[in-house]
């Protein structure tokens, strides 16, 4: 890396702590950015700047939004009694997209992953227990990714909710093994959600 001059260095290294960026594609994007006109690199920093100073967690759901509560929960055509728990706000794009979906979401912000060392109180689970613990909610349909730690995140998820006697469902099979709900297409989407299975 000392063949950078010491700024072009820098800029690697920031591009490189990027999820899934490699030292090569680092290395590409920081060569993108330094042959960006003034403008456009200003406007790369102020969208950067603009989204970190004014997207925050939905005070329902943890759904990113610009607003204290987010599109979907501030709508009052959708059913609050049926929650859709998924691990990233781009499952819930998915399921949107579907346009079948009418309950609300809670978006946990990952996967429990000891490999990774993410744990249960690093996720948005305490939020979801409080939700359903207020008494409204009917059902929640864990729509966690069917990976490993997708898997035993629903099943986690899902012991600490039965005390509260609602119903507990996760999706149908369809979506392949080891996948990614947000890589779903909208038919397997519809399919999985029609055709979901009672946890326990
Ligand atoms: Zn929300």
């Amino acid at each position: 890396m000392a063949y950078y001059a010491a700024t072009v260095s820098k800029l690697i290294e920031e591009f490189q702590k990027m999820p899934g960026i490699g030292n090569k594609t680092a290395q590409r994007l920081a060569f993108y950015v330094l042959g960006l006109s003034k403008e456009n690199a200003d406007n790369l920093v102020s969208a950067i700047s603009e989204a970190k100073e004014k997207v925050g967690y939905c005070k329902e759901c943890c759904n990113l939004t610009d607003s204290e509560v987010c599109d979907v929960c501030s709508d009052l055509h959708r059913d609050k009694s049926v929650i859709c728990v998924t691990e990233s706000p781009a499952d819930v794009v998915a399921f949107e997209r579907t346009k079948e979906f009418k309950g609300v979401y809670h978006v946990l912000h990952g996967a429990i992953s000891p490999m990774d060392g993410i744990k249960p109180e690093d996720l948005k689970i305490k939020e979801l227990i409080s939700r359903v613990a207020k008494g409204d909610v009917k059902e929640v349909i864990l729509a966690t990714d069917t990976d490993v730690e997708g898997e035993a995140t629903g099943m986690y998820i899902g012991r600490l909710l039965e005390p509260f006697g609602v119903k507990i469902t996760r999706l149908a099979k369809g979506i392949p093994i080891g996948g990614d709900i947000e890589y779903a297409d909208e038919i397997t989407l519809t399919k999985a959600l029609e055709n979901r299975v009672d946890l326990f």
